[in-house]
């Protein structure tokens, strides 16, 4: 079965590759494992799972049509609605018969002889195709730490990376739960209302603040509507991808608002304690010097201190929660609802891995340096092998026999975390070395599969039949996103975050997104294309 295109995954990349790249007259086969579209909102149905970004910025911009005809019932989406969001994509668009669901990929292999990729999958199929796209995302192997015993428990396992489809019923369950980041923390207090009694095994106390809960409001979504093209405009101009419109500057221009950055070293002890009691934990994270200075970052730290010792009764337990060794800014930013005033229920007990570690999982729970816990349920909340994870595990072997396993050894080295030399053809979408998950996503995925569908239609117009990322640029890009991105909050000694592959025991330290932003990322894509690829090989 030969395609132009194979697309390895249906999430949003997926979704709108084949969108593209049948507009450009491209055949594009699409293989997912899964049963549906909408990658991670497919698999991440835990209790409490949302976007922290506003499901407005979290669309896509390619369909005046779509934006208008589309109506998100709240300001920050769930997951059911993210996945609804999908669907409708896939039906209006027709994507569906593109798509091979329940099918995995076992291996990507480029055969020379042909300059064609071969891929293998658990459905004992073999596709080949001229080009392979790996829309594989950010975020899509589950992280699930050995633990010693932990196939002798005899209760349920749950992982809210792969939260089954059908609901799972806690009432009256004792549940544990692993980890503390985005996940845990908007799982946790749902989890607390659902089940007799929750256990919160925590390694790292996370910052978290409370987020956004608005319904949104017919008036407020009206005035949306009619400003999505100031808004695709603005997200183009703004690091992050985001325009961050307010329906009350519905008469603003493109322009990017200006305005002073506001530094907590400027204010008096006073002056942030008032504010912070205005606008609560949030304030803290709109100083600018939080992120650049490490004594603004430590005043930051110590207010958040006193807050949670504020928000939960409890002393020892409120002295649990507080992170120490690491700073706001280290780690992605978690927003939550009512996370704080859950450990003030009863039915919720924090465990404190630093002072009582676990030793191991039992039949029948889990037992740490200190006590013994009996559960009905262990939830994994712990994270993913990030940015690289489905890559790596694709089993991608290039020209020459190259594995990308042997390739990234000692860490992702790849061009515009687009292409990668060894790997002709080969596309990353949101790949290491791009600003991926520092960016909104879906502005993010718009422009790479623009990007890449331009390519193979540059290709195809002028006769080339290969395409193949230089080392030498390679090698430059990845100077640059490492220099970028010394000096920030995410690369201090003491931060072992999922951005610098910490998470995982003996993956390389690496800062693996592009911190420099959207914007300028972009442009040197652009550039890219623009000089006729000369950073590439073609062939
Ligand atoms: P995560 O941020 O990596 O958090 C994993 C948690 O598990 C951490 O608290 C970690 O502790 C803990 N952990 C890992 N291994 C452990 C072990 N062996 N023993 C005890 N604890 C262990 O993963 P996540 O919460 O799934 O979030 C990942 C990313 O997904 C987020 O940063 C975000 O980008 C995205 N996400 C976004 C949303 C949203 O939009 N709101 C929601 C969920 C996820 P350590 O910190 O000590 O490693």
């Amino acid at each position: 079965m030969q395609q132009d295109v194979i697309v390895v995954g249906a999430g949003f990349a997926g979704l709108y590759a084949i969108y593209r790249f049948r507009k450009l007259g491209l055949n594009v086969r699409v293989l997912e494992a899964g049963s549906d579209v909408g990658g991670t909102w497919y698999w991440n149905r835990y209790p409490g799972a949302r976007c922290d970004v506003p499901s407005v910025e979290y669309s896509f911009g390619f369909s005046p049509e779509l934006e208008q005809e589309w109506r998100w019932p709240e300001v920050f989406s769930a997951q059911p609605d993210i996945l609804n969001y999908a669907q409708h994509i896939a039906e209006r668009f027709d994507l569906y018969p593109h798509i091979q669901f329940n099918t995995r990929v076992t291996a990507v292999d480029y055969d020379e002889s042909q300059n064609l990729w071969h891929i293998s999958t658990d459905t004992q199929e073999t596709f080949s195709a001229q080009f392979c796209v790996m829309a594989t995302g950010c975020l899509s192997v589950p992280n699930k730490p050995e633990i010693n015993g932990q196939d002798d428990f005899t209760g349920q396992t749950l992982h809210t990376g792969l939260w089954p489809k059908d609901p799972v019923d806690l009432s009256g369950k004792r549940v544990g739960v692993i980890g503390t980041g985005s996940s845990g923390v908007q799982a946790i207090p749902e989890l607390a209302q659902q089940a007799d009694e929750l256990y919160v095994l925590q390694r790292s106390p996370v910052f978290t603040v409370p987020a956004n809960r608005k319904a949104m409001r017919a008036e407020v979504e009206q005035v949306f509507k009619e400003n999505y093209r100031v808004i695709r405009e603005l997200q183009q101009k703004n690091p992050g991808g985001v325009s961050n419109f307010r329906p009350s500057q519905a008469k603003a221009t493109t322009a990017p608002t200006k305005s002073e950055p506001r530094l907590i070293r400027n204010l008096s002890a006073d002056e942030r304690r008032a504010r912070l009691r205005q606008y609560g934990l949030n304030d803290l994270l709109t100083y600018r010097d939080v992120y650049t200075d490490i004594e603004a970052n430590n005043i930051a730290n110590n207010l958040f201190a006193d807050e949670i010792r504020n928000l939960v009764k409890d002393p020892e337990t409120a002295e649990g929660l507080i992170p120490r060794g690491y700073g706001i800014g280290c780690k992605r930013q978690v927003l939550d609802r009512d996370y704080y005033d859950t450990f003030n229920r009863d039915n919720v007990t924090l465990i404190d891995l630093r002072e009582d570690p676990i030793e191991t999982i039992t039949e029948t729970g889990i037992r740490t340096s200190k006590q013994s816990i009996d559960l009905d349920v262990i939830v994994y909340a712990t994270g993913f092998d990030a940015m690289t994870g489905a890559l790596t595990k694709a089993n991608i072997t290039g020209r020459g026999g190259l594995k990308l396993t042997e390739k990234w050894q000692y860490g992702p080295q790849a061009f515009l975390g687009l292409q990668i030399a060894g790997f002709p053809n080969l596309f990353t979408v949101t790949g290491p070395g791009s600003p991926s998950v520092l960016c909104n996503m879906l502005i993010a995925i718009e422009q790479h599969i623009d990007w890449i569908g331009d390519c193979m239609i540059y290709l195809r117009s002028n006769n080339i039949s290969g395409i193949e990322a230089r080392e030498e640029a390679e090698l430059e890009w990845i100077e640059h996103v490492n220099e970028v991105a010394q000096g920030t909050m995410y690369t201090t000694p003491s931060c072992n975050s999922w951005y610098l592959g910490a998470n995982i025991p003996g993956k390389p330290r690496i800062f693996m997104p592009y911190v420099g932003g959207y914007p300028r990322y972009k442009q040197r894509c652009d550039d890219a294309a623009a000089s006729g690829y000369r950073d590439f090989a073609l062939f």
